[in-house]
């Protein structure tokens, strides 16, 4: 209906819209708060990946395993800051049933394409609440004999924890709060802000 508009916002940068210039329906006007700003999260990944070089250029072998989709921005950013050839593949899953509370029971929508016998690998999560898909993920590589299995995590929330995890490389512990960005979606949508934040309580009754 309005091309000149519709022109305008077509032309617009990622870097204007953060910036505030489309003021009308700027994503950034649904956040109730900021957590984790951008530049704190880039700083973090930095030291996790000089902390990773470090413990795996010695091997001369890594392995990153991204759990999908969620896992999607940090992967691609921590593997840029780890200096050493390395390589990436990817697994899905998803929870059955459909609550916010994790039921432990977890289906592979999609598995390696990797044969992991042998190789050092890094499970790379966005976020560990209950423990329970990393428990069952954990179990399900480590059945194919890797010579190492990690897991490094973005973020942790340690009050919900309900299977015992050992996180060997953590982003940030934040506090029970359903999160979104930088991965982390509601209804799958959010996952391109650049910081972790929450959302504002009528963006939830929005939404069918
Ligand atoms: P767990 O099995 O550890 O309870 O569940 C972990 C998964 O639940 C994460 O990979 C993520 O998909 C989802 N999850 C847990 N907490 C949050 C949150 O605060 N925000 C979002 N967007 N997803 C979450």
């Amino acid at each position: 209906g309005q091309p000149a508009l519709h022109l305008w916002i077509e032309g617009m940068t990622g870097v204007d819209v953060a910036m505030g210039i489309e003021r009308e329906h700027s994503m950034h006007d649904d956040m109730a708060k900021i957590l984790i700003t951008a530049g704190q999260i880039q700083e973090r990944v930095r030291a996790l990946g000089a902390q990773i070089t470090a413990d795996y250029r010695p091997l001369g072998d890594l392995l990153l395993v991204g759990v999908l989709k969620g896992c999607a921005m940090f992967m691609v950013d921590l593997a840029r800051a780890i200096d050493m050839p390395l390589a990436m593949d990817f697994i899905a899953t998803s929870s059955y049933g459909k609550t916010t509370e994790s039921s432990g029971v977890v289906r592979m929508l999609k598995d390696l394409d990797t044969d992991i016998a042998g190789r050092h690998v890094v499970i790379v999560e966005d976020i560990i609440d209950s423990g329970l898909t990393l428990a069952y993920l954990r179990g399900h590589l480590l059945r194919r004999n890797p010579a190492s299995l990690r897991i490094c995590a973005l973020l942790n929330k340690p009050s919900r924890r309900r299977a015992d995890i050992p996180i060997d490389y953590l982003g940030f512990d934040i506090p029970n709060e359903f999160v979104v960005g930088y991965g982390l979606d509601f209804d799958e949508k959010y996952r391109n802000l650049p910081y972790i934040g929450v959302l504002h309580e009528r963006i939830y009754h929005s939404t069918a």
